[in-house]
């Protein structure tokens, strides 16, 4: 058996505990073919060994985390993305002002084998302008004979060339720790917020579901005041609007109102933003058209929240265009598709009238609530004895895995540790998170299940 001490020691040890703060923004841009994935797999090295269970979830993904020195990272990879319309300058000018916009610190990757181009040139103002911090990477340095082209990157006029191999791994850890060094002192404004402080909303959704005529409803009729914190160099991407009495920090507002121009990059610039609007965001509604059927990418929005740990709501918008038929429909393709996130609070609104905008704050502080709730140790091993008894796993090799002790380990969302005595199947696990959600709620929030198997 284990005991709370040693579990906890474990938990701890291992950081499964809830970092609540959304870690710094590192998005890595460059020329095609200059390494940049290369980098990126080479900065999130090993993986992650626990068993995580989040229902529903698909991979798809742009960014990813990684930590260095104890500190963790996000990593953008932007190499996922080129249009070939407007050319290749155009291109990496536009990936360039992107990663400008989302990151907290900018990796410019250059060959050094090649030696700096008329695009990195172009790259470089771009990244000047922004005031953002950049690092600079003269990539292939494979070995020391290398490293005097690396030398030549001075001539770009954005500092210290770091020389790496992220083919080999050569001068990495070097240049991770100048990337540390290169984020900003200060915590972001919005982390600021965190503790009393207004809370954060992402309004998300695929093009034209209504995201932007919300946005402008709820500003209109409600005391805005946009976000412009001094002394950073984030642009004010943010609204702060009062509803129920109660002030709201809208998450990238600008991002939500600013028509995108490109075509060919959309859907990876969406993924990126609502990425990024996520993770500064405590609770996401997620717009979908109710007019319409659900599509891929709706599930695929709903399921980023799911996966980034935020709390859910979701807006059936367009309700005014509603017929009969369609209303008797929707019941059943909600069951049906979105059964993953079942426990999400449901409102059915218009953007255009008005209708039923009143129970979004409802619908938010029950998200928020189930977000940040915690169960008592003793009560929760409590609820497994019973559940164990009643429902033990099938037996599996003349074996029976058990829970041992359980505990909850972080909240936002909440995330629990289970220590058992073998594999528990996915199937069990599910159940087990059913269970969960009928003892104590959690409505609008995913939960985690974490699996320590003691051998
Ligand atoms: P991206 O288009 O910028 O993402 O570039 P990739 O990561 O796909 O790399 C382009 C090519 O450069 C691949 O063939 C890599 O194996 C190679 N490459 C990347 N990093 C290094 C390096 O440090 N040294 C050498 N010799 N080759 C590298
Ligand atoms: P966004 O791309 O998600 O920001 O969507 P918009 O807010 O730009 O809305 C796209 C289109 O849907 C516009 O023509 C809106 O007028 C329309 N629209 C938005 N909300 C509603 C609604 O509740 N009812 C109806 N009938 N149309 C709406």
């Amino acid at each position: 058996d284990i005991d709370e001490a040693t579990a906890l020691e474990i938990i701890e040890g291992e950081g499964l505990e809830h970092d609540q703060a959304p870690p710094p923004v590192v998005a890595v841009v460059g020329r095609p073919n200059v390494g940049k994935s290369t980098l990126v797999n080479r900065i999130l090295g090993r993986r992650e060994a626990v068993v995580e269970d989040v229902p529903g979830v698909t991979r798809d993904r742009v960014a990813y985390d990684a930590e260095w020195s104890g500190r963790r990272l996000t990593v953008v990879d932007t190499g996922g993305w080129l249009p070939d319309a407007a050319g290749l300058a155009a291109a990496i000018a536009e990936q360039a002002r992107m990663a400008v916009d989302l990151a907290d610190v900018v990796m410019f990757v250059v060959d050094a084998t090649v030696g700096a181009t008329d695009v990195d040139e172009a790259v470089v103002e771009i990244l000047r302008r922004s005031g953002k911090p950049v690092v600079l990477v003269a990539n292939k340095v494979d070995d020391a004979a290398t490293e005097l082209e690396a030398t030549a990157l001075w001539s770009l006029g954005i500092g210290e060339p770091h020389p790496v191999s992220a083919l080999h791994g050569r001068g990495s850890g070097d240049l991770l720790d100048a990337v540390l060094a290169a984020l900003p002192q200060q915590a972001p404004p919005q982390l600021l917020a965190v503790e009393g402080g207004p809370r954060r909303v992402a309004l998300l959704g695929r093009p034209n579901v209504g995201k932007s005529s919300l946005l402008n409803k709820l500003a209109r009729e409600n005391r805005v005041v946009v976000d412009d914190v001094a002394g950073t160099t984030r642009d004010p991407v943010d609204e702060l609007i009062e509803l129920g009495g109660r002030s709201w920090r809208f998450i990238d507002t600008a991002g939500i109102r600013r028509r995108h121009r490109e075509n060919q990059g959309a859907d990876f610039y969406a993924t990126l933003r609502t990425q990024s609007a996520l993770e500064r965001a405590e609770v996401a509604v997620v717009l979908v058209d109710a007019g319409q059927p659900l599509t891929e990418q709706d599930l695929r929005i709903i399921s980023m929240v799911i996966e980034a740990g935020r709390s859910l709501v979701i807006a059936y918008n367009k309700w005014d265009l509603l017929d009969e038929e369609r209303r008797h429909y929707l019941e059943r393709e909600i069951d049906r598709q979105l059964y993953h996130a079942r426990w999400a609070p449901r409102v059915n609104i218009s953007a255009l009238t008005g209708r039923h905008v009143d129970k979004l704050v409802p619908a938010l502080d029950t998200a928020l609530e189930g977000w940040g709730s915690r169960v008592p140790t003793a009560k929760l091993n409590q609820f497994f004895a019973e559940l164990v008894a009643a429902h033990p796993h099938p037996i599996r090799g003349g074996k029976q895995p058990r829970v041992l002790f359980a505990t909850q380990a972080g909240v936002r969302p909440p995330r629990f540790v289970l220590f058992t005595s073998g594999f528990l199947e996915e199937g069990y696990r599910r159940f087990i998170e059913r269970r969960l959600r009928e003892e104590f709620g959690f409505a609008g929030t995913p939960i985690e299940i974490t699996m320590k198997i003691r051998e």
